[in-house]
């Protein structure tokens, strides 16, 4: 909530980007050329040596570890491709690709780069695909050192080439390997390393958010001391004339290990701002070096802009920003997602938007975590946790989703008549006597025991699909686990066609051991008991038994469907377990409102009901446009709770009404009527997050999520 509890967001990795960015710059200017070369060598060949490892292992953490890699891949795939755009014809104009053939133009465009700074693109995509390829193919412990040898291998093609020339042999073969791939820091030797670092670091480290393992101070000392190392190292490499290229380093790889947990925690919010900025710093800052180098000659200022070296960086750094900050601003301005959430904001009363590259990418997400045969039947129950299911149940139908699941009929119902197709499973109990229903709307039905089953077979015409619940120890719906006779008897009912079986784990959310036990317990049952089915000669159809929790901590019990609900929407139950997640979910929903009007509240006047609120002093309140009968919990009243206005937080005062909220904005600037009250989501620097309101009102996010009124109106955007 406050700056304390915020810290550790990894905001230092946001910073660190414009940091390593500017020195990547230096790479391509030199600035310290004209004072001397050796404190040129030093910044650009030693220093701004850190800089592409550190993308590398912002890539490896946010993309390996979170399993997001198809993804990413595409997106940088399309970086690249737009940057070739930029740079293809700046290089034909320069004369880069004379002669280059089509071997060459190949080599360029895989490997090397159209430009030079270019080849980050190839070799990160490159890179990822070599470690996924080896966490498939080695187990985890060969994973660092089969990394570290390709390294090894990179470093005698790049600082170390000089010691070949005792190994004659091998150096043939290094030439012949430059032949495909102009340099060894690229995507197989110098890549991998840095990307599985970056993966480790999110993972084992022990640093996610929250947690620290060793001392800052310790960090920092570490990385200062291997880059103190690396200095040596890269003076005496060229002391002795040893370096063909200068990207690789022994001591970079320790330097970078420490170093990067350090970034880790600082204790900085995040700034997604920099990413972008830094993003296009990084594609456009060699066209602004041409930029600047024309306008000199133009301008008549090259003894200035160019001959300067310190200068001539300075301008491109600033050039580079300048470019890149517009681009950030246009980007924004013309972004739908922000006019739709304008429109939205301009007329609702209270509303909520959803994210659907949110959305996207949490089925991305989950998809990618999943065994290859188990697919998502999202749940879309409680209109969608809240979300709205028809949208939802859309929008996942576009992204491939062909089964969800619901609670009753009237949600089963609601969806085929929103034009939703696919398998659609009633998850709860459904009256025998809608039996007709079930069959018009094209429903599938759980059956829920023996004598549910009875009923239902009695009251159908024809038959219908039927997913069997079986109980292996949650003791709510399902037929007994072991009751092969109940089994036995349900299969051989006339009208009831089983279609699929499943059980529901209920205590897969803690990592206590009596808990992965009884989960233990509870898959073993359920297998075995298909398994005697089978072999009995029935045919289980689709089988069943993860939900959100069990996706994220039981991976690997697959079944043919995981009946994700929370998860998809972007958090998990509590807060903390959203915090902790290893996958890199993104909540799918915000919850608005508007300030209606804005007021005086002197020393000693009381506001709301019960004038449970009395002003201790002279303050300025704001009625805000959402209340209990929209899904906003009462016990956040009385302060317990807090809305966003303007970026900054208004707590609650008073009791929360059905329809209106009262909060204090006394320290909030230039408030007005018609302002946006954030409930759930972002505002500026901060963030309330559906865990956050669940943990204040002494709830789950479920709840929460899935209480928010029918009133509110929902724009996807
Ligand atoms: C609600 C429900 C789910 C979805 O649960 P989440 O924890 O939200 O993923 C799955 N299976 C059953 C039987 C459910 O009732």
């Amino acid at each position: 909530m406050n700056a304390k509890k915020r810290a550790y967001e990894l905001g230092g990795l946001d910073v660190f980007r414009l940091a390593a960015a500017l020195l990547v710059a230096a790479i391509h200017t030199s600035p310290l050329e004209n004072i001397s070369a050796g404190a040129d060598f030093f910044l650009t060949r030693i220093l701004a040596r850190i800089a592409v490892p550190f993308f590398f292992m912002v890539t490896g953490q946010f993309v390996l570890g979170g399993f997001g890699v198809t993804s990413h891949v595409k997106k940088l795939a399309l970086m690249y491709g737009g940057a070739v755009l930029l740079y293809l014809p700046i290089g034909i104009y320069a004369g880069h690709y004379e002669d280059i053939g089509i071997w060459g133009l190949l080599r360029m465009l895989l490997v090397d780069g159209t430009f030079y700074h270019l080849w980050y693109f190839p070799a990160c995509i490159l890179g990822i695909g070599v470690v996924c390829l080896l966490r498939r193919m080695l187990p985890e412990r060969l994973l660092l050192p089969v990394c570290v040898l390709l390294y090894g291998m990179g470093l005698l093609g790049d600082s170390y080439f000089g010691l070949l020339a005792y190994a004659p042999g091998i150096k043939q073969a290094y030439e012949l390997f430059f032949q495909i791939s102009s340099y060894t820091r690229n995507g197989l030797f110098f890549a991998p390393l840095f990307l599985l670092m970056g993966w480790k670091a999110g993972e084992t480290w022990g640093l996610k958010k929250g947690k620290l393992t060793e001392k800052p101070i310790f960090l920092a000392a570490a990385s200062l001391a291997f880059f103190g190392l690396m200095t040596v190292e890269g003076f005496t490499l060229r002391f002795f004339g040893l370096q063909r290229h200068d990207s690789m380093y022994v001591m970079l790889a320790p330097c970078m290990y420490f170093l990067y947990r350090w970034i880790m925690v600082w204790q900085i919010r995040q700034r997604r701002e920099l990413r972008t900025v830094s993003a296009w710093f990084y594609v456009l800052h060699p066209a602004v070096i041409v930029v600047v180098r024309g306008a000199a000659g133009v301008l008549g200022l090259t003894g200035v802009l160019v001959e300067n070296s310190l200068v001539h960086y300075l301008a491109v750094c600033v050039g580079s920003l300048a470019a890149s900050v517009v681009l950030l601003w246009m980007g924004r301005a013309f972004s739908r997602k922000r006019k739709d959430r304008e429109r939205a904001a301009k007329t609702a009363r209270a509303w909520i938007t959803l994210d659907r590259q949110a959305l996207r990418r949490n089925v991305a997400v989950l998809r990618e975590n999943l065994p290859k045969d188990c697919e998502l039947m999202p749940a879309v129950k409680a209109d969608a946790y809240g979300h709205g299911a028809a949208l939802i149940a859309r929008k996942l139908a576009a992204c491939g989703v062909g089964a969800f699941c619901v609670a009753e009929i009237g949600e089963g119902i609601a969806l085929r008549k929103a034009g939703v197709r696919g398998d659609i499973l009633v998850l709860g109990y459904t009256a025998p006597q809608e039996a007709s229903q079930l069959i018009r709307y094209g429903l599938t039905q759980t059956v829920i025991d023996l004598s549910y089953a009875k009923g239902l077979n009695e009251c159908l015409k024809r038959r219908l699909p039927v997913h069997i619940a079986l109980d292996t120890g949650m003791h709510r719906l399902g037929v007994p686990s072991g009751d092969m006779e109940a089994l036995r008897e349900i299969f051989g009912m006339k009208r009831l066609s089983v279609k699929g079986i499943f059980t529901h784990l209920c205590a897969d959310d803690t990592n206590l051991e009596e808990d992965k036990a009884y989960t233990r317990m509870q898959a073993r049952r359920f297998f075995q008991t298909v398994e005697r089915l089978s072999a009995e000669g029935f045919d289980c159809g689709k089988i069943h038994l993860t939900a959100s929790y069990g996706v994220v901590n039981y991976p690997a019990l697959g079944g043919d469907y995981a009946r994700v609900g929370i998860a998809l929407y972007g958090v998990l139950s509590t807060k903390k377990d959203s915090e902790e997640c290893r996958l890199p979910l993104s909540p799918v929903l915000s919850l608005k409102a508007r300030v209606a009007l804005i007021k005086k509240l002197h020393k000693g006047e009381a506001a709301g009901y019960g004038r449970a609120f009395v002003a201790e002093r002279e303050m300025t309140i704001g009625v805000v446009t959402i209340g209990y009968g929209d899904g906003l919990p009462r016990s956040l009243s009385c302060g317990k709770g807090a809305v966003l206005i303007r970026g900054r937080r208004a707590p609650i005062l008073g009791r929360i009404c059905m329809d209106q909220t009262i909060v204090d904005v006394s320290d909030i600037k230039d408030v007005c009527p018609g302002d946006i009250a954030v409930v759930i989501g972002r505002s500026g620097e901060e963030e309330i997050g559906a865990g956050d309101v669940a943990e204040w009102s002494g709830s789950i996010t479920n709840e929460v999520l899935s209480r928010l009124g029918k009133r509110l109106e929902r724009v996807i955007d």
